[in-house]
């Protein structure tokens, strides 16, 4: 079932404003196999948006807000990832009559964040999900300073290789008992 449904015949010329939550349950289905799951603490999100019919097209115009959970690039534990993004669609129509093929072999920039809709009905959840997605960085971290994960105790060097500093190296205390032991030249 499509989470997030306009029915054209809503939109008069002045057009509608809509406002749905971002369900904990269609963010588990939607982000499955993605690497990306929603914090179970955060409040819900929420998709707020403004719909006109441009011609026969439809532009949509809002925010989505949600609190996503991944794995922080250096540690693997938990990062936060607060979405609060922009969404902006233009949705054309097709139908049999008009532009019955996909116009794949056209597609240039501007249509990155075009989409089509078929009938009189607009599903937004791929739009939705792929503008969630978009928002989670390529390096998530847990908090901005984070140290990676840290070296376990017997995998690390001696003490003594990495802190030469204060005391002397124990390889060289054999040659401390020698000290003085000499008489010095005069
Ligand atoms: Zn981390």
């Amino acid at each position: 079932m499509p989470e997030f449904v306009l029915d054209v015949h809503d939109l008069s010329d002045a057009g509608k404003s809509y406002d749905f939550p971002v369900r904990t349950e269609w963010l588990a289905v939607a982000l499955e196999g993605t690497g990306v799951r929603v914090s179970d603490t955060a409040p819900e999100g929420r998709l707020a948006f403004h719909a006109h019919k441009q011609g026969a097209d439809i532009l949509i115009q809002g925010r989505v807000t949600s609190t996503l959970v991944t794995a922080c690039s250096r540690c693997l534990e938990d990062a936060v990832v607060h979405v609060d993004a922009d969404i902006t669609r233009l949705l054309t129509a097709r139908s049999a009559e008009l532009r019955p093929e996909p116009d794949e072999l056209e597609l240039t920039p501007e249509d990155l964040d075009r989409d089509f809709y078929v009938g009189e009905r607009v599903v937004l959840d791929d739009a939705v999900r792929e503008n969630l997605l978009l928002e989670v960085p390529i390096q998530p971290l847990c908090r901005a300073d984070c140290a990676g994960i840290p070296v376990p105790v017997h995998v690390r060097g001696p003490a003594d290789l990495s802190a030469p500093a204060g005391g002397v190296d124990p390889r060289l205390a054999p040659l401390l008992s020698l000290v003085g032991k000499f008489p010095t030249e005069e």
